[in-house]
């Protein structure tokens, strides 16, 4: 394999916030992108990045930071998650159904609802890391949470991914980067689960992730219009944070086996078992 660069694109808003009769200047976050791609297609890909970070429905960037970086160590290669979407109308019928499969995944009542709390509030650039039972937070910097970075797709698996999810009306970018992220989350040994919800308020369809269910898309998890969202990562009670922290922000993996799609499946095939 040839060399490869990890390429990572964020873009911020300077917005002026009211806090106890102050005004303060922060920066919200409007878009990200990442990648592993070869060095011929760093041109092409800066490209198609800062395109993106100037026409999102967040608002227009004023600072927007692309970094590309050789890679150092041969990324590992890891298989995408199947992936599936529930049929689900509305907010409160998405979260019951993301609580239920977490549940069967042998996560507490407890830590979903922190995490639910957390996403709710949102406002992190990266994760929360919870504790499957306790649902203690790990990460070292609980404003932040954690990154999963340095992550991509074989070009070829990602043309033959485009291809299965078209048969669905699903094949966007959207999509597709919150499965290899998802995948690289998924494939660290001490994560059981990821909940994610957007936080652009346009989308609406969040996600459970896990290596038991796979990726399985929940539509309509939170209100049209709502800008708050975020992801929880789940890790066993006897997870060491600090591999776990290496292993999804550093250690670069690259999505090169497929795995299967399939379309809208009903939460009862799901959480009867029959899904397999
Ligand atoms: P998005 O899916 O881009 O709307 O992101 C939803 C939320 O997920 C963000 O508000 C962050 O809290 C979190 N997030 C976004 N990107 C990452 C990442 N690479 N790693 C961990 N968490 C992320």
């Amino acid at each position: 394999m040839k060399n490869l660069f990890s390429i990572r694109m964020r873009a911020t808003k300077k917005v002026g916030i009211q806090k106890s009769k102050k005004s303060q200047i922060t920066d919200v976050h409007i878009s990200g992108a990442e990648g592993l791609y070869k060095g011929s297609e760093i041109q092409a890909t800066v490209k198609r990045y800062v395109e993106r970070a100037l026409h999102h429905p967040k608002g227009t960037a004023d600072s927007i930071v692309v970094t590309i970086e050789e890679l150092m160590q041969k990324p590992r290669e890891i298989q995408l998650l199947p992936v599936a979407t529930i049929r689900c109308g509305k907010p409160v019928q998405g979260e019951e159904i993301a609580g239920l499969l977490l549940q069967l995944l042998g996560i507490s009542k407890r830590s979903i609802g922190r995490s639910f709390q957390l996403i709710k509030r949102g406002n992190m650039r990266g994760a929360a890391l919870i504790t499957a039972k306790r649902g203690c937070r790990l990460e070292p910097d609980t404003k932040r949470g954690v990154r999963a970075s340095r992550l991509g797709i074989d070009s070829a698996v990602s043309r033959s991914l485009s291809r299965r999810l078209q048969k669905f009306g699903i094949n966007t970018d959207t999509v597709k980067e919150a499965l290899i992220l998802a995948s690289k989350v998924i494939s660290c040994e001490y994560v059981i689960a990821e909940l994610c919800i957007s936080d652009d308020p346009d989308y609406t369809t969040g996600y459970v992730a896990s290596k038991y269910f796979g990726y399985l898309r929940i539509p309509h998890i939170k209100p049209q219009g709502s800008s708050s969202g975020g992801r929880a990562f789940f890790v066993n009670e006897g997870a060491r944070v600090k591999n776990v922290i290496t292993y999804l922000e550093k250690i670069p993996v690259l999505a090169t086996k497929e795995a299967p799609c399939r379309g809208i499946i009903s939460a009862d095939e799901i959480l009867s078992g029959s899904h397999k």
